[in-house]
């Protein structure tokens, strides 16, 4: 657009609003700093955009309360029949035409990275391609235009779907019982846990208030048990990153719940002493909860029930690919063994002689259940994409999916291992850990290195997770990148290393450059959060 926008170059006050893109109603936007001027002496655009990426305006900032979108003459002999109730003054609406409102939001789509447009390689999220056979599937108008109060007869084949599903689900878990309801993994911790109360709860064994939870567990493992009214308690894990069974087994007691153990844990490492850790929690008296949103990792290969665990929830929504984030929907089945089953969540899907129904009601075998943990019976457009992931690869095809997935991140821990400093010995799971010890010596923090990775047209990993390991880099490229953008990513790390090591550090600490927007003050943006828009007067008077 511009001959005199160098690369990079902040953006000049917007043109439409006159007022900065980093003005005082955005406090989380960085300032943006004095550009370098060309030989004319200009800086940045004459209109405020960049190429062909243009400045969005909120919608009421663009719009004019003056203007209106529709055009239709006032009705005739109008009365309003709201008994003096109708609004007084004008509503506050901004005045734009569709043209307008569809390019806002089709340019704030365009600002959104997604899985569709590149790698997202966050670590214990599992942002893998969700293949468009699931998006078909999930629109069949036979699933799509159901309504969860519809008589089951007209329902049949989504609740045969879900049935299949759950049988899938016992059999990769070799467990006997699935509860589909929750909405998410964290729901689905929040179903086990509570059924393992509601089983202590029922066996008189309510003197058991502890829960361990190991160091580098996933935040929403302590949260759950204390919203389960359970003190928690930690375990320390060892040098090499996994639990340490001494230290596991000085904490045990007889008013231990249950042990919430992730496998593999967030260090993407296998808990080899599984075995063993099982029987100390057995011989207990307490249950040994997973968290199963690694299960890609060893989906197909080994069963957990073999593992000897007593409760899992899956993410639909990581392991068979289904479409998150951004607050989407997940799905949090739970699989349980034989002796929490009677306690699951309502409803569940029973086969009779007369087709599928729904037990709804704590009655019969349903006595003894924690009751309900959403309105129906769960996520249903998930339960369709992730059946049809299971489906579209089959038994075999779902190891291979663990198999390709620890593949692909002991690709990235080989390739990076003398670039970054990898935070354990040995190889890893489905996902690699580094820490920050490589990019100390350049005082370039992993925020610093995680923006720079934003200007070469990455997503930046996850960082300062886990906790226990310094300045965390956690990688998860998972089994769907193909080994050709896994070395475009691998190139570009190798490359930003080479910059720091050629004397380049000051760059990173004020990356990114190139995004519409630059270094944002995260903290005061989560600290002073403005959500609320109020008019700018000066604009209102001029029009
Ligand atoms: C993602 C994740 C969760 C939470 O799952 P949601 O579906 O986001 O609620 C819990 N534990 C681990 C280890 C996870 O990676």
């Amino acid at each position: 657009m511009s001959a005199e926008t160098p690369p990079g170059a902040p953006r000049a006050p917007n043109a439409k609003s006159g007022r900065s893109a980093a003005g005082p109603r955005r406090p989380a936007g960085a300032p943006v700093a004095a550009a370098e001027a060309d030989a004319g002496g200009f800086t940045g655009t004459v209109s405020g955009n960049r190429a062909l990426a243009i400045e969005e305006p909120l919608l009421f900032e663009q719009g004019s309360r003056q203007r209106c979108g529709v055009d239709l003459p006032d009705p005739a002999n109008f009365k309003p029949r709201l008994g003096g109730l109708e609004r007084k003054g004008a509503i506050g609406l901004p005045g734009l035409s569709e043209s307008e409102v569809v390019r806002h939001f089709t340019r704030l789509s365009q600002k959104n990275y997604a899985i569709d447009a590149g790698l997202f390689p966050l670590g214990s999220c599992t942002m893998k391609h969700n293949p468009r056979l699931n998006e078909k599937m999930a629109r069949l108008p036979g699933f799509a235009d159901l309504h969860p109060l519809q008589p089951l007869s007209t329902v049949q084949g989504a609740l045969a779907l879900m049935d299949a599903l759950a049988h899938w689900l016992k059999q990769l878990t070799g467990m006997p019982a699935i509860a589909l309801p929750p909405a998410a993994g964290a729901q689905g911790e929040l179903c086990g846990m509570m059924v393992i109360r509601a089983a202590h709860d029922a066996a008189g064994q309510n003197a058991r208030r502890r829960v361990l939870v190991p160091e580098s567990a996933h935040g929403t493992n302590p949260a759950t048990a204390a919203l389960c009214g359970y003190h928690v308690d930690s375990i320390p894990a060892n040098a090499r990153g996994r639990v340490d069974v001494a230290a596991l087994r000085a904490k045990l007691g007889p008013d231990v719940a249950a042990l919430m153990l992730t496998n593999p844990n967030t260090c993407g490492l296998f808990e080899p002493e599984i075995l063993d850790i099982a029987a100390v929690v057995h011989g207990a008296g307490a249950y040994f909860y997973c968290d199963g949103a690694n299960f890609n990792a060893i989906v197909g290969k080994v069963r957990p029930a073999d593992l000897g665990i007593d409760v899992m929830h899956f993410n639909l929504h990581k392991t068979f690919s289904t479409p998150h984030g951004g607050g989407g929907p997940g799905s949090g089945p739970v699989a349980l063994v034989e002796a929490l089953a009677p306690f699951a969540p309502l409803p569940w899907v029973v086969a009779g002689p007369g087709g599928f129904a729904l037990r709804e009601d704590a009655v019969g075998d349903a006595a003894h259940t924690i009751g309900r943990l959403k309105a129906f019976h769960g996520q249903m457009g998930m339960f369709v994409r992730a059946y049809a992931y299971m489906l579209s690869h089959g038994s075999d095809g779902l190891r291979q999916v663990a198999e390709d997935a620890v593949l692909s991140a002991n690709y990235l821990l080989a390739a990076l291992r003398d670039t970054l400093t990898p935070a354990y010995d040995g190889p890893c799971m489905h996902e690699c850990l580094f820490d920050d010890g490589g990019l100390r010596a350049f005082d370039v923090s992993t925020l610093d290195f995680a923006k720079a990775l934003i200007d070469e047209g990455f997503h930046p990993t996850t960082i300062y997770f886990p906790l226990v390991v310094h300045g965390a880099m956690l990688v998860e490229p998972t089994e769907t990148e193909s080994k050709g953008e896994l070395d475009r990513f691998i190139a570009a790390v190798r490359g930003l290393k080479a910059r720091l090591d050629a004397g380049g550090a000051e760059r990173f600490r004020t990356a990114p450059h190139y995004s519409p927007r630059r270094r944002l003050d995260e903290t005061r943006a989560a600290r002073q959060p403005v959500l609320r828009w109020s008019p700018p007067a000066p604009r209102e008077a001029a029009e």
